[in-house]
């Protein structure tokens, strides 16, 4: 006799919000719900657990007989040797034994990957990606991610790093980034990269949308600054090409929503890749904001 297939529960761990997914055999989703993010306080690290937790043991509750699975996706790494975070933007995991820590408290194993891994596996497995053999996905947002799927599982390289073209350093004296180098990508491609280069140019601050808007409505300024970020998308984007060849390429992340992204800047992509007439596809997620929960839900154990 076959066992049944498992409920599984997702949960992605973000900048503004925390969200569960609860899906059942079917792959039904059966519960969704958020919950901010924990931002400020003394202990904000346990503020963090005690809220993803919660969102936890509230999706378990709804299980029968309460054996499900359980991903979680965080803005950052488990060093395999360790056990510990590492790169993660919301320093307050650095170091932490993040996903030791909730297995404790909910007494049951939990797995716990990159979050653009797991957008990358969802895109992979029902969306943007199905049918391909190498998914290359890129989140940009107010940082840069990447992550690497082969025949739909995630490829995490012997760090647990693979994918992690945010951080390539491509300006020797471009802007400091988090991680302590200079220049890295995602201070060219995030939304955050392309307020910094339109404060630089002209002295005052302009959001990334409005420099988008602005340059699609003609404005010079605006125009220059988004000219510069599709050229940069191009050059580090062509990289990507040239060093794995991905068999196509999704993106992700509140900026995967500038449509030029598509034609310009994947034109320029193909015309850094290191071939004569590159056919690598350059698309748009097709789950949208649901990605990285549903990619957390399937990757639990
Ligand atoms: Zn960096």
């Amino acid at each position: 006799m076959t066992k049944p297939t498992p409920y599984r529960i997702g949960i992605d761990l973000g900048g503004t919000k925390i969200e569960v997914v609860l899906l059942d055999g079917d792959h039904h989703t059966i519960l969704r719900e958020r919950t901010p993010t924990p931002r400020q306080g003394a202990n904000l690290y346990a503020a963090i657990l005690d809220a993803t937790v919660g969102l936890a043991k509230h999706a378990l509750a709804q299980v029968p007989g309460g054996e499900s699975t359980i991903g979680i996706g965080i803005p950052g790494i488990i060093d395999p040797v360790r056990g510990r975070v590492i790169n993660a933007n919301a320093t307050s995991l650095i170091d932490k034994a993040f996903r030791a820590d909730i297995a404790q408290r909910l007494d049951r194993p939990v797995a716990m990957e990159n979050d653009a891994d797991c957008f990358t596996l969802a895109e992979s497995l029902a969306g943007a990606g199905k049918g391909y053999a190498m998914v290359f996905g890129i989140i940009m947002g107010t940082g840069v991610g990447g992550g690497l799927c082969f025949n739909n599982q995630i490829f995490r390289g012997r760090h647990g790093i693979a994918g992690e073209w945010g951080h390539i350093a491509v300006v020797p004296d471009g802007r400091p980034c988090f991680c302590g180098n200079r220049g890295c990508v995602e201070t060219l491609l995030s939304g955050t990269g392309m307020a910094a280069a339109y404060q630089r140019a002209h002295g005052r601050p302009l959001a990334a949308e409005a420099i988008v808007a602005g340059a699609r409505q003609g404005d010079a300024d605006c125009r220059i600054i988004f000219d510069n970020f599709l050229e940069d998308f191009g050059r580090c984007v062509g990289g990507i090409i040239s060093l794995l060849d991905p068999h196509v390429i999704i993106l992700g992340g509140g900026l995967s929503n500038i449509d030029e992204l598509y034609d310009t800047g994947a034109e320029r992509a193909r015309r850094y890749a290191f071939h004569p007439d590159p056919q690598t596809p350059i698309v748009k997620n097709q789950l949208g904001d649901s990605a990285g929960v549903y990619g957390a839900a399937w990757i639990g154990i």
